[in-house]
C-alpha cells in the first residue's frame, strides 16, 4: 500500500510544484514505485515531468467529476518507476463543480484508493490556495509536506497551513499527520534566510527536515526541458538536495514501518 504525502502550502512560488516533481523523480530513481497526482489546474507537476498538457485526452477532472477509472488516465515518465496522474486547466472548474456531488472532500481519496496497490508512494501536488482541492489532498493524504522559503513571512504563512491541517485532522481526516516543514531556496549566504531556518528549526524541531533545499538555477530551468533535475543535470546541487531528501523518506520505511 503507498504512502499518501501531500505537498501543500496556501502560498505560491515556495517551491511545492518543484518538490513534488524532484522528491518523486529522485525515490523513482532509488527504485520506488511512485505516482505523481497533479492537482493544481496549472498543471505544472505533469509538464514538470514532460507531459504535454495540450495532448492529454483524459485528466483528474475526469476522475473526480466524471468518475472516469484513474487507471485508465495514469501516464508513464521518461523513468520507469515514476507515473503521473495529470491534470489539465479544465480542473479550475472542479472546484466549483464538486460543491454539488455528494462526499465531495473524499472523492481524491477513493480514486487514490483504487491505485494504492500499485505503487510505494503517491505525491499531490497542491494548488497555492486552501480550497477543496487542497482539502480533497488532505483528506486523501496520509501526511503532509510544507515546503517553505525562507522569507520574512514564512512563521505567519506556516501557522496558516497549520490551522487548516488541525482542521482536517478534527474532521476529515484524523490520522493526518506532518510529514515535514521543508526548507527551499534556501541561500546560506543571506542572513535572512539563515535567521528564518534558525527559528524554524527552533519552534519545529522535530517537524523541520534535515535536508534543505538550496537555490539553485538549475532547478528552475529543468521544467522547461520537460525532466525532473535527476534526469537534466544530475551533478547540480538541486539534484543531490533531493536525492538527499528522498534518502530522509527512505530512512522512516525502516523506522515506521
Ligand atoms: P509552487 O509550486 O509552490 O508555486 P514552484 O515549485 O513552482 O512553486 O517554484 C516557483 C518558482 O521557483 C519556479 O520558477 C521554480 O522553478 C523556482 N524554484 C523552486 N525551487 C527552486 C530552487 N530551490 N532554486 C531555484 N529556483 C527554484
Ligand atoms: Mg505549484
Amino acid at each position: 500500500m503507498a504512502k499518501i504525502i501531500c505537498v501543500a502550502n496556501q502560498k505560491g512560488g515556495v517551491g511545492k510544484t518543484t518538490t513534488a516533481v524532484n522528491l518523486s523523480a529522485s525515490l523513482a530513481v532509488a527504485e520506488r514505485r511512485v505516482l505523481l497526482v497533479d492537482m493544481d489546474p496549472q498543471g505544472n507537476a505533469g509538464s514538470g515531468v514532460g507531459a504535454d498538457k495540450d495532448l492529454l485526452e483524459e485528466s483528474i477532472y475526469d476522475a473526480l467529476i466524471d468518475d472516469a477509472p484513474a487507471a485508465r488516465i495514469v501516464l508513464k515518465t521518461e523513468l520507469p518507476y515514476l507515473h503521473l496522474l495529470p491534470a489539465t486547466s479544465d480542473l479550475a472548474g472542479a472546484e466549483l463543480e464538486l460543491v454539488s456531488v455528494t462526499d465531495r472532500e473524499r472523492k481524491l481519496k477513493k480514486i487514490l484508493a483504487s491505485l494504492a496497490d500499485s505503487y510505494d508512494y503517491i505525491f499531490i501536488d497542491c494548488p497555492p490556495s486552501l480550497n477543496l482541492l487542497t482539502i480533497n489532498a488532505m483528506t486523501a493524504a496520509h501526511s503532509v509536506l510544507i515546503p517553505l522559503q525562507c522569507e520574512f513571512y514564512a512563521m505567519e504563512g506556516l501557522s496558516q497551513i497549520l490551522k487548516t491541517i488541525n482542521l482536517i485532522q478534527q474532521g476529515l481526516n484524523k490520522s493526518l499527520s506532518i510529514e515535514g516543514i521543508l526548507l527551499t531556496m534556501f541561500d546560506a549566504r543571506n542572513n535572512l534566510s539563515r535567521q528564518v531556518g534558525e527559528e524554524m528549526r527552533a519552534h519545529f524541531p522535530k517537524e523541520t527536515l534535515q535536508t534543505v533545499i538550496p537555490r539553485n538555477v538549475r532547478l528552475s530551468e529543468a521544467p522547461s526541458h520537460g525532466k525532473p533535475i535527476c534526469l537534466y543535470d544530475i551533478t547540480s546541487r538541486g539534484a543531490t538536495s533531493y536525492m538527499d531528501l528522498a534518502k530522509e523518506i527512505i530512512a522512516r520505511e525502516v523506522s515506521h514501518g
